[in-house]
């Protein structure tokens, strides 16, 4: 992995691919700094070392050049949270694009334009990736929530500076803290996996059988098992089409040495809302009417015991549907014990769809080790796959 420290920025103009799609509200204003503040390290330091700053990004999804979707929108925010004056290009590519770039100092930024006003971005088109290259003498991939896509700029154009690309401090970051679970994670390792459906999660829980030593099933996925098993789940959510995978999977867990913990017990409901009646069950004996919507005490109080004894821990999806307050609990204990287990030296990694969501929603974040800020990124390098921006700059 090149790092930034890696190269000499000293007169060069660095491309910095950066992941600025970051929320407007209806006045076009940004209402969640996070990821302009995320980059911020990286163009930092490339300025600190004489260099300069071309930032390309996308915002949303715009079909041509919808003016809602304008980074220009977000060019003060920029400027405030870098503490220096960023210039506009309305431009991405072309004559005037690459004339505003080659007129810039060291210590200067220049934002450019919405990269997906041009359809060739998503396509990976070898000549946009061509012209975004023009813009500058050094590529930095720092946007870890688009390394899976094989984007123009996010892939296609790093061949284009082959001893002069490396990695963003944000994306080393990202990188390094996935490698802590799924290449060199200290034993035991422990990955807890919520969420839905079991359909959305096969590949990832495949891929972490080979990695850790014991799983959490949590979430709405239990019900299947539990339904594959034998046991009575009421109207849980259950997808039996699924129930000979699961055992299959329970399976070959076994042969691999992997222990699995299913809830003991369930928190259900005699509806799907906040304000149903609640009452606990064992989790193979859910009667009609009746649907589990979150981990039982006793279930927390065993996975928190788990929790504890582990030195690498990583989760992915919510216990129970913690969006209704009245059955957040297992997913809020399990985050305590997590935060407890990371203050006591374990590395804790939390990402991956609405992961971050439930973790920040629910005041937990400041307790783990790392918040993985790419979603489906996130999860692509939990199937075990190598993604294709990362790819480009080893290659
Ligand atoms: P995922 O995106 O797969 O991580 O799934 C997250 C969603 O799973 C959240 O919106 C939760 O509300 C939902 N969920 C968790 N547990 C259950 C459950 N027992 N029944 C229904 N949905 C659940």
């Amino acid at each position: 992995m090149r790092l930034l420290e890696q190269l000499n920025f000293e007169n060069e103009r660095a491309v910095v691919r950066v992941d600025f799609n970051v929320p407007l509200n209806e006045n076009l204003q940004v209402t969640d700094k996070t990821r302009i503040q995320a980059a911020k390290p990286t163009i930092e330091y490339i300025l600190s070392q004489g260099g300069s700053c071309v930032l390309l990004s996308h915002l949303g999804r715009p079909e041509g050049r919808d003016p809602k979707l304008s980074l220009a929108h977000i060019v003060s925010e920029v400027s405030a949270v870098l503490g220096v004056t960023v210039h506009f290009c309305d431009q991405v590519v072309g004559a005037e694009a690459v004339a505003k770039a080659s007129a810039l100092q060291a210590g200067e930024v220049l934002l450019m334009e919405n990269l997906r006003y041009h359809k060739e971005e998503t396509k990976g088109d070898e000549d946009f990736a061509q012209q975004l290259a023009e813009l500058g003498t050094v590529y930095v991939n720092d946007a870890f929530g688009t390394a899976h896509r094989a984007h123009a700029s996010t892939t296609i154009m790093a061949k284009h500076f082959p001893d002069k690309k490396c990695f963003g401090s944000l994306l080393a970051k990202e990188v390094n803290a996935i490698d802590k679970v799924m290449k060199d994670g200290e034993s035991p390792i422990l990955a807890i996996l919520g969420g839905a459906k079991v359909s959305s999660k096969i590949t990832i829980i495949e891929s972490l059988l080979d990695k850790v030593d014991h799983l959490i099933i949590g979430g709405g996925m239990v019900y299947t098992f539990t339904q594959a098993q034998g046991g009575i789940v009421g109207n849980s959510i259950c997808e039996p089409d699924y129930c000979d995978y699961a055992l299959e999977l329970l399976e070959k867990a076994k042969a691999k040495g992997v222990q699995i913990h299913l809830p003991v017990d369930v928190v259900a409901g005699d509806d799907f809302s906040n304000t149903a009646h609640q009452k606990v069950f064992p989790s193979n004996a859910i009667p009609e009417g009746w649907e589990g919507l979150d981990a039982g005490p006793k279930s927390s109080e065993i996975f928190r015991e788990l929790v504890l004894q582990c030195k690498t821990i990583l989760w992915n999806g919510p216990l129970g549907v913690f969006e209704f307050p009245n059955f957040a609990t297992g997913t809020i204990s399990i985050g305590e014990a997590i935060g407890e287990a990371t203050q006591s030296g374990a590395f804790s990694l939390v990402g991956g769809g609405d992961s971050v969501a439930a973790v920040k929603q629910l005041g937990l974040a400041s307790k783990m080790s790392y918040i993985s800020t790419g979603g489906g990124a996130m999860l692509e390098s939990l199937e075990g796959k190598t993604l294709p921006g990362i790819a480009a700059l080893n290659a």
